[in-house]
């Protein structure tokens, strides 16, 4: 689902899903809390335009998390 409108004005962001952490998969700590993402735990992915143009990813363990780092995400 990608039907959130891109205002924010100081984040470009490329891309935002939800997706479900599988085996084989690197372990992600949430970005916000710290949280270890584990196997089978749905998590928010966020993808960030860097300034330099480089993209980064963020990972949250809850949309609660994501809207606390970006609250205009
Ligand atoms: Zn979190």
């Amino acid at each position: 689902m990608e039907a959130s409108s891109n205002t924010a004005a100081e984040l470009n962001i490329q891309n935002k899903s939800t997706r479900i952490l599988v085996g084989g998969s690197p372990s992600y700590r949430c970005d916000y809390c710290g949280q270890v993402i584990s196997e089978q735990m749905q998590f928010s992915g966020v993808t960030i335009r860097d300034p330099d143009g480089g993209l980064t990813e963020h990972f949250f363990c809850e949309e609660k998390c994501m809207t606390s780092q970006y609250p205009d995400i």
